[in-house]
């Protein structure tokens, strides 16, 4: 059984934590609390933190059966991971089917127009700088990051786990318009994808409604943020429990 060792960081929906006796891992606890427009805006529900994680863990096993190596190790607790520990690549990975947040605003286009193929995006991760756009040539010519050839291999593991996740969503009757990804390596050198995969870092469409079960309520003052959530766990446990 693994045990909680010392404290390493405190992140926006997150706490880590070192493993007992377990250099190569990490414990991962889910808070309650909700952020948006990089942290200007807070909030928090109670069992946003389980649900995120139950959530996550139901998608991240079944990636896992996809054949997508994910961090995951053990659900120790409802609301705690212990995953392995990478050295995590400083790109937010975006991968975008249909006009929405930054992008609809970026280039004023109406919310929910499909793109032509899936687009795959780079976000630099820096709270400082508010997590900018780069471009593969930026990341290069800045020396944002040293192993470039990293970066096809981003892209096409992006564009694999939306087709996954796509079909994954869509038995439960949900569009996936937009996510977030993260990304590291392993003491082989493998790229292993991290973090979580949540209605907080995806855009989730009802499929016939079109009503948004996501962050997105939070975001925009829209209601029902915690049913939200709950909905889409509901869900996936009626399909995948
Ligand atoms: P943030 O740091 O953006 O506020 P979180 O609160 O979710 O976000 O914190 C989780 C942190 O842990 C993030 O910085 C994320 O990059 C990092 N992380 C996620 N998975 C791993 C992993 N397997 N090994 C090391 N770090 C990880
Ligand atoms: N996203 C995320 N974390 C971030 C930025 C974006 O999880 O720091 C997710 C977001 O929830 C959406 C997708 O990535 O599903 C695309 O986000 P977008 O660029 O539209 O930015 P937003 O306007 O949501 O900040």
């Amino acid at each position: 059984m693994y045990q909680r060792g010392d404290f390493l960081y405190e992140g926006k929906a997150k706490k880590l934590y070192k493993v007992q006796s377990f250099d190569d891992l990490i414990w991962v606890e889910f808070k309650d609390s909700l952020t948006a427009f990089n942290a200007e805006k807070k909030g928090q529900f109670s069992d946003k933190g389980l649900i995120n994680s139950k959530i996550s863990h139901y998608i991240f096993n079944y990636l896992t059966e996809q054949n997508i190596k994910t961090h995951l190790v053990e659900l120790v607790e409802p609301q705690v991971w212990v995953t392995k520990k990478l050295d995590m690549i400083p790109l937010e990975v975006v991968v975008r089917n249909q006009v929405a947040g930054s992008l609809a605003k970026k280039f004023h286009l109406p919310k929910g127009k499909k793109l032509k193929k899936p687009l795959v995006e780079f976000y630099y991760k820096s709270d400082e700088l508010q997590d900018p756009f780069v471009s593969a040539e930026q990341i290069e010519c800045l020396d944002l990051y040293s192993n470039l050839e990293i970066l096809s291999d981003l892209k096409s593991l992006g564009l694999k786990v939306n087709e996954s996740l796509k079909s994954f969503f869509k038995k439960i009757d949900l569009d996936l318009i937009d996510f977030k990804l993260e990304f590291g390596c392993n003491d082989k050198g493998e790229i292993v994808l991290a973090d979580e995969i949540s209605p907080d870092s995806c855009r989730l469409w009802d499929s016939k409604s079109g009503d948004n079960l996501d962050k997105d309520r939070f975001r925009y003052d829209q209601g029902k943020v915690e049913e939200s959530y709950k909905e889409v766990l509901n869900r996936i446990e009626r399909v995948y429990a």
